[in-house]
């Protein structure tokens, strides 16, 4: 059964072989995104079948009207905690009123976490995913960490994995306060059983990254040489590498990420030159993803989004959607913030998380035949409304 979507006011396709000679461009981003406006779409098994012109669409044995609507590609939610328990407004509230932010309210997540069930860990995540999704979401990795024993970081892959492939072991989130005084113990752990269990059916059958908390500036986090012997039996067992870095300080995690071959290197709030030219010589490898969400929730400096993009770094955007730094689980809430506050054109911000981040997860992200139909639809004419309309609910996933 094929259908075709008319009504496509501006189609972002993330294809460079498309938005060339179209006059009107109202942001030189467009060619990043391959913009075809009076747009039409096949859909047929779940993948696009064909994308160009309104006026030359093919037939199909069904057709939809979108009334005028931008459609983009479904973002790419390629950093998020979701698998935990618990309440911690409280602590935004306090931080709010000036206590600072050093890492340690994961331990309040970890011991609801682990108190839970795992129905009610299952109906946590589910209602995650689907408020997600409400706001255009379509495809979203999902980090272990609030478990931190071998059990319960297991259970917490084990519930992602039912909702998305794109799962992160991430037991080096903290150390938890039961190993606080030795760390080296809890690193021999998460290296040893914990990686080994996670996959023992296959490299990926449970988790597709493992990551850790790079930070020498949280005493609860892992410093440089933690970090690399985490990612190296990471990587030696199979799995894809993902580093949170450079988020309360400077720090060696960018560094550490680049030299590693790492996919993503996430926050790389505060960086040096050094950082910014391992990160444009990675291109093409590793990732930068910014996540503006943390910087607003904890009135913390934004990260120099414009910099990076004219050092040639590739940048995505993603929510890190978690109790503690950031219970915001809304990519367009992101991209407004780009926009606004780290410098980011509309298009480069789209693009970032959609086309990049989905880059980071080993995705291609374009709106093009073969590829799946994972889209969003907006209220609005087209994706500058994201950041303009900011706050407002316009986006969507498109369901077929
Ligand atoms: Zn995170």
């Amino acid at each position: 059964m094929s259908l075709l979507l008319t009504g496509i006011s501006e189609l972002t396709t993330n294809d460079p072989a498309h938005g060339d000679g179209h006059a009107r461009r109202a942001d030189p981003g467009d060619a990043l995104l391959g913009i075809v406006r009076d747009a039409a779409l096949v859909v047929a098994d779940g993948e696009i079948a064909w994308v160009g012109s309104a006026s030359e669409a093919p037939d199909a044995d069904e057709r939809r009207d979108l009334g005028g609507r931008a459609v983009i590609p479904g973002f790419v939610d390629s950093h998020t905690h979701l698998v935990f328990a618990g309440d911690r407004s409280a602590e935004f509230a306090a931080r709010m009123t000036g206590t600072p932010y050093d890492g340690g309210g994961i331990a309040v997540s970890v011991a609801a976490t682990r108190a839970a069930s795992d129905d009610e860990l299952r109906t946590l995540v589910a209602a995650r995913v689907a408020e997600m999704r409400a706001q255009g979401t379509t495809t979203v990795e999902i980090k272990s960490g609030y478990g931190l024993t071998l059990d319960d970081e297991l259970r917490s892959l084990r519930i992602a994995r039912e909702l998305t492939p794109h799962t992160t072991f991430l037991g080096a989130h903290v150390v938890p306060r039961e190993y606080a005084t030795d760390r080296a113990a809890y690193v021999d752990l998460v290296t040893g059983p914990m990686l080994d269990a996670v996959t023992a059916d296959g490299a990926t059958s449970l988790a597709a990254s493992i990551d850790v908390f790079c930070e020498p500036h949280s005493a609860h986090a892992f410093d440089g040489d933690e970090a690399r012997a985490i990612l190296t039996a990471g990587r030696d067992a199979g799995l894809a590498l993902r580093v949170h870095g450079n988020q309360l300080g400077h720090g060696p995690g960018v560094r550490l990420a680049c030299e590693l071959g790492a996919r993503s290197v996430d926050h790389c709030t505060y960086l040096d030159d050094a950082d910014v030219e391992a990160l444009a010589a990675a291109r093409g490898t590793t990732v930068a993803t910014l996540l503006p969400g943390v910087e607003f929730s904890t009135r913390s400096p934004y990260p120099d989004a414009r910099r990076l993009i004219d050092a040639g770094v590739d940048v995505a955007l993603a929510s890190d959607c978690n109790p503690g730094t950031c219970y915001s689980s809304s990519i367009p809430f992101a991209i407004a913030l780009a926009v606004r506050e780290m410098g980011m054109t509309p298009a480069e911000a789209l693009h970032a998380a959609t086309a990049v981040s989905g880059r980071s997860l080993g995705l291609d992200r374009r709106v093009a035949p073969g590829q799946p139909a994972e889209l969003a639809v907006l209220d609005a004419p087209s994706h500058l409304h994201l950041a303009y309309r900011a706050g407002v609910p316009i986006v969507r996933a498109l369901e077929l």
